[in-house]
């Protein structure tokens, strides 16, 4: 029986010295039945079609191991059905949850309903299974042994005795049943003319027994495997080890090697033989080995698929001769997709994604989720907004998602039913609308009142209703409750592309795969919880692939363990820094070294990574690109790898670094972003590119005139708030009858385009709702809890009788304010009542002991409100209208005025943002205490922080100020800064003027811009 190892380093052509012995074997025997083992589906395809395109080979075999066993129970009498992953998770979960009853399982307990446990257990017991390690053994050898081991070894036992006492296999045990009918039938397969084992690298223990029984029966057996017969090169220890062991079990077997010199262009054969070897003189790597560092990742992906593209167009390379070797699938994934997308290359990745990752899953796991995380808002919002759902039948449309939005906001919903039922309750008892306050129009979102609030509520609660889960019961149950769900919300019908489509299909295989497990690991109850940790680990197992016809061609995505055996003509192998290839190796922490050694399984130290670097760059068989990215994440430079380093040893060319600001010829550009983009850069774009792309060269042009204003150190001109096209409207809204409110023209002040965004837009920022009250509502009660202590005081000159009064008016304001200002205390809300009504307490002491000689003559002084006039001032030889409400005014013995303005905090209070205009309210209400109360003459006015307890630094008779023309002093020399203030803002308003210009000390939080703004400088940043 002719066995033969052929050993031959790559592109020696291992394949062609196989199929040429197949038609040899053919031209002899033209029925002869043969098989040709390959490792998996891919190079099977490959085979194949090179099979077919030298004259084909009825009966001829091809496939994988999997495949052979197959054929081989089959034969023999003994088809198996194989377990589907959800099954297998199934009945892990049930030996897991067997070995627990038990009382074995005490390491492992923590840890035993975690979708991540039984995935570990799914892969180390696949290795156990490949390496041929049978329960009985691994018990007998770790039963002196680690705990956790123990443990391991009799969850493997039971998981086991559960697969065989149903008859099924898992993939993996299809080897030992195929290896056990091949030990007790030797007349099985021997009508087999010849087994070809090709492509690969190594082999695990039940592979080699099948090789060696089949090997002792047919009349020829060929292994090919890459390197040489004496295995000394570095690059082939990999082989060296698998030519070791195929020897071992094979000792009569013929060793040989191909003498023809390769194939490929001679730079590609020199890496070849001289790779992680050191060599006396450089050679060209020209136009077949290239080697290019990029910034990042990203930048990295786009240069691969840039070259490849040239290939294509340059170089008469087709689209399925080109291949993409990655170290890391999960991390170029999206990257490759992005850039493959904009340059018009179909990719096609050979790993599939988690079902987990399909964005109609997660939003399906999020609604399920919405019962056990007791509806938070974000969940509950994204349910109703999603495209996967209709709820229709709720009488629930995605725009109302807007509406329960607002009514999150509103009624400070964070999580719970009964918090939005409290928010629409609270609504449905409100009636019309809002809303004028200190003169200043607040802007609410259109909220539904009255029956209307009280339908959105009914609405939701039948939606609540429904995702409420029954107690416990079946998989099977559970399941049959899902899918009444999924089609009542019509789930698969919304399916829009053919993405979703293949993941419903998916969804439908993984849920009628529950079922069965469960009938095959034998039926249990459970609740919602579980029913949905055990749902979502099948998820997490399941992997879909974006639907795409194998008939087309498209470059393909390898990883790097699947780069051997195939041939392509141009091939890019991407991620060449450090820790991405080779990959950090590390300690299994399941199953460490010795028990690895023990049970000889493959170790996880010294995995000879450079034999996959050394299969994935001989895969081509003209072109070469290797690539890495040199910045890290942080910023920082990244080491090239050592195989990066190796190659670049062996060349006389340095690698080229694309730097992303270097400029690039226009020819290079992979698509017409890209050409666009690079010519906006080097600010022109060739005649021959005009007729096409004009109308995007303009736009982008405009872009970047943009751009280039708001680099511009100071704001101006039409991208940089100034609105001429509305200065009708302005005018029109702004004109002489508006009435200003002081807190308007102080925004101005603070920063044009926040006036612009707030006012002129009424913007709003949206901020999630936290618990508790905000700044305003904190504002609001204080200022009630001041007026109404001084109202209701006894002696309101005295400040005992006024704090006598100012604690009972605290109690009653405090009571009702969660209510009437709508915010949900926290559990500190006791707390705080009591500190602020102590602050109010020193506020009053410390108001009343600032200057002797005032007391209280008038609160909540209101001008322009109602049918009080407003205050007129003349600015620029315009006329402008003011309202205000002053909070108190003071009166000194000769019947003089002090204005008091109460505020909350204590910022802004000084002269210097009077004569920056960012408060202008004490001057104005000076004036309009004067001109439109009567009250008097103001000589004194200060702004009061509430819980500072104590006043600005702002006093209206110490103000000094002196500017280019005049010296001002005093109230009536703030009372004209003021003035001059106003004149600006209001014509700055009128004429369209609203340059964004960050505040000193930074943009408030409470500007609606603040997400968007170019200028945005975040406080406390000078
Ligand atoms: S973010 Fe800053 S600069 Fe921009 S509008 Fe707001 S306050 Fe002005």
């Amino acid at each position: 029986m002719p066995i033969t190892i052929v050993v031959s380093p790559s592109a020696t052509g291992k394949t062609a010295h196989c199929i040429r012995r197949v038609r040899q074997v053919l031209e002899d025997r033209p029925l002869a039945t043969m098989w040709i083992v390959l490792p998996d589906r891919l190079q099977s395809v490959a085979t194949r079609r090179r099979l077919a395109s030298e004259g084909g080979g009825i009966g001829v075999h091809i496939g994988t191991f999997g495949n052979l066993y197959h054929e081989i129970l089959m034969r023999a009498g003994r088809p198996v059905p194989i377990a589907s992953e959800p099954v297998i998770q199934q009945l892990l979960r049930a030996a897991v949850q067997d070995t627990q009853k038990r009382g074995e399982l005490v390491h492992f307990s923590p840890i035993a309903d975690k979708p991540g446990f039984l995935r570990v257990l799914r892969d180390r017991f696949a290795e156990l299974k490949r390496a041929q390690v049978w329960p009985e053994t691994f018990l007998d050898i770790v039963k002196q042994d680690k705990a956790h081991l123990g443990e391991f070894a009799r969850i493997y036992t039971v998981y086991q005795a559960r697969l065989q006492e149903l008859e099924w296999a898992d993939p993996e045990g299809l080897n030992w049943l195929a290896v056990e009918e091949l030990e007790s039938e030797p007349d099985l397969a021997t009508d087999w003319a010849l087994l070809i084992v090709d492509g690969f690298d190594s082999f695990n223990g039940s592979q080699l027994s099948a090789l060696k029984l089949l090997g002792e029966r047919l009349p020829e057996l060929i292994i090919t495997l890459p390197g040489a017969p004496d295995g000394s090169r570095v690059a082939h220890r990999r082989f060296a080890r698998s030519f070791e062991k195929l020897v071992e079990v094979l000792p009569n077997a013929v060793v040989e090697t191909i003498a023809d010199p390769p194939y490929i262009p001679k730079s590609l054969s020199l890496l070849e033989q001289n790779l992680f070897e050191s060599i006396s003189q450089r050679f060209e790597g020209g136009r077949n080995i290239t080697m290019r560092k990029a910034r990042s990742p990203s930048e990295e992906a786009r240069e691969a698929l840039r070259w490849l593209k040239a290939r294509i167009m340059r170089d008469g390379v087709l689209l399925h001769e080109c291949a993409l070797v990655t170290p890391d699938p999960e991390r170029y994934r999206p990257l490759l997709r992005e850039a493959g997308a904009e340059f018009g290359l179909p990719i096609r990745f050979t790993h599939g994604e988690a079902l987990t990752s399909a964005p109609g899953i997660a939003a399906l796991l999020d609604l399920l989720e919405l019962y056990v995380k007791n509806w938070p808002r974000r969940l509950t919002l994204e349910a109703i907004r999603t495209p996967y759902f209709d709820l229709t039948q709720y009488e629930i449309t995605s725009e109302d998602a807007a509406v329960f939005e607002d009514v999150s906001l509103f009624g400070q919903v964070i999580e719970g039913l009964d918090q939005w039922e409290e928010a629409l309750s609270r609504l449905a008892r409100a009636e019309a609308s809002p809303e004028e306050d200190l003169g200043e129009v607040i802007r609410l979102p259109r909220l539904p009142r009255g029956d209307e609030a009280a339908s959105f509520w009914r609405r939701l609660h039948a939606f609540s209703e429904r995702l409420m889960p029954s107690g416990a019961q079946t998989t099977k149950e559970w399941v049959q409750w899902l899918e009444d769900l999924l089609e009542e919300l019509k789930f698969f019908e919304q399916s829009e592309t053919t993405r979703d489509e293949s993941v419903s299909l998916d969804l439908r295989e993984t849920l009628r795969a529950l079922v069965l497990g469960e009938v095959v690991a034998g039926e249990s109850v459970k609740d919602y919880q579980a029913f949905l940790i055990e749902l979502r680990s099948a998820l997490e197992g399941t992997f879909y692939k974006e639907p795409m016809d194998w008939r087309q061609p498209a470059i393909l995505t390898l990883r790097v363990l699947e780069a051997r055996g195939l041939r392509f003509q141009a091939v890019a192998v991407l991620g060449l820094s450090e820790g991405l290839f080779p990959e950090v190796e590390r300690e299994d922490p399941f199953l460490d070294e010795n028990i690895r050694q023990a049970l000889g399984l493959e170790p996880r130290l010294g995995r000879e990574q450079g034999g996959l670097f050394y299969q994935a760059v001989t895969r081509t068989d003209q072109y070469l690109l290797l690539t890495r990215p040199y910045l890290a994440e942080d910023g920082e430079y990244w080491e090239a790898s050592p195989f990066w380093k190796s190659v670049e040893s062996l060349l006389q060319e340095k690698p080229v670094t694309i730097r992303p600001d270097s400029p690039r010829s226009l020819p290079e550009a992979a698509s017409a972003e890209e050409l666009l983009f690079w010519a906006v850069r080097r600010e022109s774009l060739p005649e021959r590119y005009t007729t096409d792309l004009m109308t995007r060269w303009e736009q982008l042009r405009h872009a970047r005139d943009i751009v280039g204003a708001r680099l511009a150190r100071d704001p101006s001109g039409v991208f940089e708030g100034e609105i001429l096209e509305l200065t009708d409207q302005l005018r029109g809204r702004y004109g002489p009858e508006h009435i200003w409110s002081p807190s308007r023209l102080e925004r101005y002040g603070t920063c044009p385009y926040m006036f612009y965004a707030a006012s002129a837009l009424n913007l709003e920022p949206r901020e999630p709702p936290q618990p508790g009250f905000d700044a305003a509502q904190l504002g609001s009660m204080l200022h009630a809890i001041l007026e109404q202590a001084y109202r209701q005081a006894e002696d309101l000159y005295d400040p005992e009788s006024v704090v006598i009064s100012l604690r009972k008016v605290a109690k009653a304001e405090f009571g009702t304010a969660p209510e009437r200002y709508g915010f949900r205390p926290t559990a500190l809300w006791e707390i705080e009542q009591e500190q602020f009504t102590e602050a109010l307490v020193e506020t009053v002491h410390e108001l009343s002991a600032l200057e002797v000689g005032w007391t209280p003559a008038a609160f909540e002084g209101a001008f322009g409100i109602g049918d009080i006039p407003a205050l007129e001032i003349i600015a620029r030889d315009e006329k402008v209208r003011l309202r205000g409400f002053i909070d108190r005014v003071d009166r000194n013995e000769q019947g003089e005025l002090r204005i008091v303005d109460y505020k909350t905090g204590s910022s802004h209070l000084a002269q210097s943002d009077l004569i920056n205009g960012r408060r202008l309210q004490l001057p104005l209400y000076a004036l309009g205490a004067q001109h439109v109360l009567g009250l008097g003459d103001p000589v004194e006015g200060i702004y009061w922080a509430i819980l500072a307890a104590r006043a600005g630094s702002l006093r209206l008779s110490r103000f000094r100020y002196e500017d280019q023309e005049a010296e001002y002093h005093g109230p009536q020399g703030a009372i004209d800064v003021a003035k001059a203030h106003v004149a600006r803002i209001v014509s700055g308003v009128r004429a369209g003027e609203f340059p964004p210009v960050p505040p000193n000390d930074g943009c408030p939080a409470y500007c609606p811009a603040a997400t968007w703004c170019w200028r945005f400088e975040p406080a406390g940043w000078p």
